[in-house]
């Protein structure tokens, strides 16, 4: 009997491995499709001075429409992308639609603004990629302090020694820098300080632990580093007023949330932009 159920529980087991095989790799054959087809939208979501509240900045973020009005979340098609090898390309399409984005609000008097973008192990592998960047800054006449990488911590630890000379580099052409999702991952204390970073995101988790009459003390702690490693702060997944209260108290300097706006495609940005200035 026993053995019986073993088995059994095998089957199933591999039934299971062999549906989520099939699921993904249907899931990497589409996506290949509808990026050939050029059906990937990259959305901004505006980053804000916490203070006064003016955008100073915006993260783009892939969107892949499902055909039926909605769209696939980037938490699980990235890592497929990832995983396929297809991030490698379309990150590059990535970083050239940042630029032509930042060229395009340069030009309606938006020249301050910086754009992020994130960034995956694949992209550090390929060793053009500084050269990449620097090409699709220069191909849209762009100020490099203008574009921002964002990089996890679980890629900075997967390849420490790659990342640091890529990101070192880049830091060389004016190309910020900013650390995303801190405080999830295996902590590269030793490598925070290698690192040529510009701006510290204090992970969405830490944002919403701040409630009315509870310390946040994680939020508390890795402001307090930002600040005290020179560091710009900006706190993630800010939805509620008193969060971005709190985050102004510890001395963050910045926000993105859903309080403030969110992800959108870049025409509505653009509306967004001169709503806020009239
Ligand atoms: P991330 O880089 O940490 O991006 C922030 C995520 O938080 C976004 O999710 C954003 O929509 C969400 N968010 C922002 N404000 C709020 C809020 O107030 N509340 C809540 N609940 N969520 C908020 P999204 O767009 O689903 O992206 C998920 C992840 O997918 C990103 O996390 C990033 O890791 C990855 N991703 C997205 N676009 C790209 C890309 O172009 N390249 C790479 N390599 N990864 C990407
Ligand atoms: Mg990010
Ligand atoms: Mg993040
Ligand atoms: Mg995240």
């Amino acid at each position: 009997r026993a053995k019986k159920n073993i088995t059994d529980n095998f089957k199933y087991f591999a039934k299971d491995i062999e549906d989520k095989t099939t699921w993904r790799l249907n899931m990497i054959r589409r996506l290949r499709n509808d990026f050939a087809d050029r059906k990937l939208q990259l959305w901004f979501q505006p980053q804000v001075d916490l203070v006064s509240e003016e955008v100073v900045g915006m993260e783009g973020l892939l969107r892949w429409p499902d055909g039926e009005g909605g769209y696939i979340s980037p938490a699980v098609f990235v890592p497929l992308a990832e995983y396929s090898g297809l991030i490698v390309d379309i990150g590059q399409w990535v970083l050239e639609e940042s630029c032509r984005r930042i060229e395009q609000l340069k030009d309606q008097g938006y020249g301050h603004l910086r754009v992020a973008v994130n960034i995956s192990i694949p992209q550090f592998r390929d060793r053009c990629f500084v050269r990449r960047v620097t090409d699709a800054l220069s191909a849209h006449d762009c100020d490099p302090s203008r574009l921002e990488l964002e990089i996890t911590e679980s890629v900075v630890m997967d390849e420490p020694q790659i990342v640091v000379d890529a990101l070192r580099s880049l830091k060389k052409h004016g190309v910020a820098i900013a650390i995303d999702d801190f405080g999830t991952g295996f902590s590269s204390m030793s490598y925070l300080q290698q690192l040529p970073l510009d701006r510290l995101k204090v992970d969405r988790s830490f944002v919403s632990d701040i409630k009315p009459g509870q310390t946040a003390v994680l939020a508390e702690t890795i402001v307090t580093l930002g600040n005290k490693l020179g560091l710009q702060t900006i706190a993630e997944g800010v939805e509620k007023r008193e969060q971005a209260s709190f985050m102004i108290e510890l001395g963050c300097d910045e926000a993105q949330g859903y309080l403030f706006a969110r992800p959108m495609p870049f025409d509505d940005l653009m509306a967004f932009l001169g709503a806020k200035q009239s």
